[in-house]
C-alpha cells in the first residue's frame, strides 16, 4: 500500500534509541523528512553517521528553551512540520508510594507529560499551515490500568490519554489531527530493565514476572518498534485523515499491570 508520505516534514522527540529511532528510520525509509532529538548525544551521532539524512537537535524535551532551539533547528531543516511524534519518555521509579523520593516523581510527569505540552505548544502554530497535520502522543498500555508500584508513570500515561483527546477537540477545527498509541509489552532494554525491577521488588523470579505481565494482555507476545512505527506511519499518512481523537494500543488488551 502506498501510504503517500513522500516529503511529509517529520519531527519524532527520542529518535536516538529504542520506538523513537524505529519511528524516525521507518519514515525516512518512505521518504518523509525527518528530524529527532535526544538527550543521548553518542546515540544521535552514530544516528547521523548511519543515516545522513535524518537530522537532529540535542534537546531535553522538559527543559523549554531547549525545546525552543529544537524547534528554530528542526523548522529551519524540514521547512515546515506535517507531523509532530511525541514519543520522549522515561521509565520512572518502581517504589511503593511512601517510599517514592519526590523528585522522581516531578521527573518522569516532566518528561513523560509536560514534555509533550512543550513540544505541542511550539508545534500546532506550524501544523496549522500544513495539509496533513497531525501529532502522534506515545502513551501506554499504563495510560488505561493501575500500575503498582510505577504510579507516577501511570499518572503521566493517562495524563497523556486526557491530553490527546482534549487536543483531538481544540485542534480538529484546524485540521490536525491528534491521536495517541499505547504500546505495551516491546521488545528491548527498556522493558527487561522494568521486568526486572518488578521482579526484584516481588522477590521472584523474572521469568515469573514475564509470565504474570502476559497473562494480563491478551496478545501473548512482545510488539517490536517497527510494528510500532508502522501503525504511526498509517495514522499521520493522508490515509489515516479520518482517525483523531483515538488512543490505540498496539499490545492487544490490557486487563491490568501488576
Ligand atoms: P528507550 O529507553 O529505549 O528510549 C528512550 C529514548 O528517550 C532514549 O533515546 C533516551 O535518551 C531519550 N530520552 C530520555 N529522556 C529524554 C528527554 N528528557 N528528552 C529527550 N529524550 C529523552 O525507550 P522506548 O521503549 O523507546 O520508549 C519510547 C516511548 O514509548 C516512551 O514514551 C515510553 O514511555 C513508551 N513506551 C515504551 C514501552 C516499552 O516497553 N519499551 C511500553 C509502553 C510505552
Amino acid at each position: 500500500m502506498d501510504l503517500d508520505i513522500k516529503g511529509l516534514r517529520v519531527l519524532v522527540t527520542a529518535g536516538a534509541n529504542g520506538i523513537g529511532l524505529a519511528i524516525a528510520r521507518r519514515f525516512a525509509s518512505e521518504g518523509a523528512k525527518v528530524h529527532t532529538c535526544d538527550v543521548d548525544e553518542m546515540a544521535l551521532s552514530a544516528l547521523a553517521a548511519s543515516d545522513p539524512t535524518i537530522t537532529s537537535t540535542p534537546c531535553d524535551v522538559s527543559d523549554r528553551s531547549a525545546v525552543k532551539k529544537l524547534f528554530a533547528e528542526a523548522t529551519a531543516k524540514l521547512g515546515g512540520l506535517d507531523v509532530l511524534v511525541n514519543n520522549a519518555g522515561i521509565a520512572g521509579p518502581t517504589a511503593k508510594v511512601e517510599e517514592m523520593n519526590p523528585e522522581d516523581w516531578d521527573r518522569c510527569l516532566e518528561i513523560c507529560l509536560t514534555g509533550q505540552f512543550n513540544c505541542t505548544r511550539l508545534a500546532v502554530p506550524l501544523l496549522r499551515q500544513s495539509k496533513n497535520a497531525s501529532i502522534v502522543n506515545i502513551s501506554s498500555a499504563a495510560g488505561r490500568v493501575g500500575f503498582a508500584m510505577r504510579t507516577p508513570y501511570a499518572a503521566a500515561k493517562w495524563g497523556v490519554i486526557g491530553l490527546t483527546k482534549s487536543l483531538s477537540i481544540e485542534l480538529g477545527p484546524d485540521n490536525i489531527r491528534v491521536n495517541a498509541i499505547l504500546p505495551g509489552l516491546v521488545a528491548g532494554d527498556r522493558q527487561r530493565r522494568v521486568l526486572e525491577a518488578k521482579a526484584q521488588q516481588r522477590g521472584i523470579s523474572y521469568a515469573e514476572m514475564e509470565r504474570t505481565a502476559f497473562s494480563y494482555t491478551s496478545i501473548k507476545d512482545y510488539v517490536t518498534p517497527e510494528q510500532i512505527a508502522d501503525q504511526i506511519l498509517f495514522m499521520c499518512s493522508p490515509r489515516g485523515k479520518t482517525i483523531s481523537g483515538q488512543a490505540i494500543s498496539i499490545c492487544g488488551d490490557t486487563q491490568m499491570l501488576g
